[in-house]
């Protein structure tokens, strides 16, 4: 079977986090698996990280785990209240009490941020409020959607920035977790603009962390604003779908995405399309044709990665919904064949990459092989969509997980050699038993000289013996 090319990132909670149904999911199609820092303990992280790496290891694949930080979120405290349109109600940074109409929400002084007029949406959108006035520490509210709210239920103050730090206490806490624990990436929730990729780079290198790649998370209208520094600045991005669509008018976010993915694809960055891509597989064995289309299309505009959330995190069927998105995501690839635009090409290492992808077509080579000292030219090359695999030999194993998330790219590890003779000949051996290409075929190589050094500047075309 054609190798798949777009990966699937999948959230492993309780649904998914037994060694078994995590083999199945890996034989199934899971590129890699993501764990949500707005839930569970640090202890519940371990076990999956531990499950995960075993099951890994076992299967002799390279699964990279991506931390999902849970940013600055608001949110009400842990009473319950029944909201009738048309009520008032006052946001209180304290402890709430339903008698007196008083909610309490998780920032100190967001009375000082929101004017009158503001919407706060509630519990993920579903519950709206409207500021109406603004006294002392209390912000006071009209009911506009009602409903039961339950405790600890989101805050959204669309279009408001609401002044909090990029990185909770609790990122910074979980930060340190991660850096223990390895991980391979980290998503960073609520970005607002390329400072806060910056502040989250200068934390990081503070807490002895200094390279673990981003996706900023694109959820706020802030970020759509700042996107092309935002890019620029993160290894890849995130279009986080929830957060996005409660903060922008919902009608925005097709066209959000479309220009996102777009973005990320011209500065040849990761770019993820996130959240209800199956939603009601978490409760059915099938998806509606709406929601494949959905995930189809991300494949057509040129996503690198799409991601299940609850349906695997939680959802009643986990394997029925990678099974369903793997075969989808095979379809729409069997009929895509250019990307939507190509990578610009700004330095030497792009006109290098962009050659060795021309010359693969040219010649009909199966595979393009690239050596990666670090993650960045596999970041570029899978930029291009390319038709030819791209065969990434890593010498390290944190960078063999970390590539294998790029679309296209095929991981594999190699013992360290300074010999690029070597390199390729075992290169070639692994090409022949993964059964990628056979005697005769030309594979196109892309190195550096002298080899080990960053910058690529040598194009290759070897016969295989
Ligand atoms: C989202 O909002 O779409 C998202 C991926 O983030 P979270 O699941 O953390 O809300």
């Amino acid at each position: 079977m054609e190798l798949r090319r777009t990966k699937i990132l999948a959230t492993i909670g309780p649904a998914s986090d037994s060694p078994e149904m995590l083999r199945q999911l890996f034989q199934t199609g899971v590129t890699a698996c993501r764990l949500n820092f707005s839930h569970g303990t640090h202890g519940d992280h371990a076990a999956r990280i531990a499950k995960i790496r075993q099951v890994a290891d076992e299967m002799g694949i390279a699964v990279p785990i991506v931390m999902d930080l849970c940013g600055p979120k608001v949110r009400t405290d842990t009473k319950t209240y029944d909201l009738v349109v048309g009520d008032t109600w006052r946001l209180v940074p304290i402890e709430g009490d339903p008698s007196q109409g008083k909610i309490g929400i998780s920032h100190p002084t967001l009375a000082k941020l929101v004017p009158p007029g503001q919407p706060i949406v509630l519990d993920d959108g579903h519950l709206e409020l409207v500021v109406t006035a603004i006294e002392g520490d209390d912000i006071v509210c009209k009911v506009v959607t009602g409903g039961h709210l339950k405790s600890r239920k989101s805050v959204n103050t669309p279009d408001c920035d609401n002044g909090l730090d990029v990185l909770s206490e609790k990122d910074k806490k979980d930060l340190i977790f991660g850096r223990d624990q390895g991980l391979d990436w980290v998503a960073v929730s609520f970005v607002r603009h390329g400072a806060d990729i910056q502040s989250v780079r200068e934390h990081l290198a503070s807490i002895g962390w200094p390279d673990p790649p981003i996706i900023a998370k694109i959820e706020t209208p802030l970020a759509v604003q700042a996107l092309d520094d935002i890019v620029r600045l993160s290894d890849g991005i995130m279009v986080a779908r929830g957060d996005l669509g409660i903060e922008c008018p919902i009608e925005s976010v097709p066209i959000l995405q479309k220009r996102a993915v777009r973005l990320a694809h011209r500065a040849a960055k990761l770019c993820v399309v996130a959240t209800q891509m199956l939603d009601s597989m978490e409760r059915n064995p099938r998806p509606t044709r709406a929601e494949a289309s959905d995930v189809a299309n991300a494949v057509f505009e040129g996503a690198q990665v799409v991601m299940l959330s609850g349906e695997t995190a939680g959802g009643q069927h986990p394997l029925a919904a990678v099974q369903t998105m793997d075969r989808i995501l095979r379809g729409a690839e069997a009929v895509t064949d250019t990307p939507p635009t190509l990578p610009e090409i700004s330095n030497q290492t792009m006109e290098i990459v962009a050659g060795s992808v021309r010359l693969s077509e040219h010649t009909k080579a199966p595979c393009i092989a690239i050596f990666c000292h670090t993650m960045e030219i596999a970041r570029q090359i899978a930029g291009f969509h390319c038709g030819a695999h791209v065969i990434a030999a890593c010498f390290d194993e944190q960078i063999y997980r970390q590539v294998s998330l790029f679309y296209g790219i095929i991981p594999f590890r190699l013992p360290r050699t300074n010999s690029i003779d070597e390199a390729i000949t075992r290169v070639l051996d692994e090409i022949q038993e993964r059964n990628l290409g056979a005697a005769g075929d030309r594979i196109v190589f892309m190195y550096s000289q002298p080899f080990g050094t960053r910058l690529h500047n040598t194009i290759r075309l070897v016969q295989m013996p």
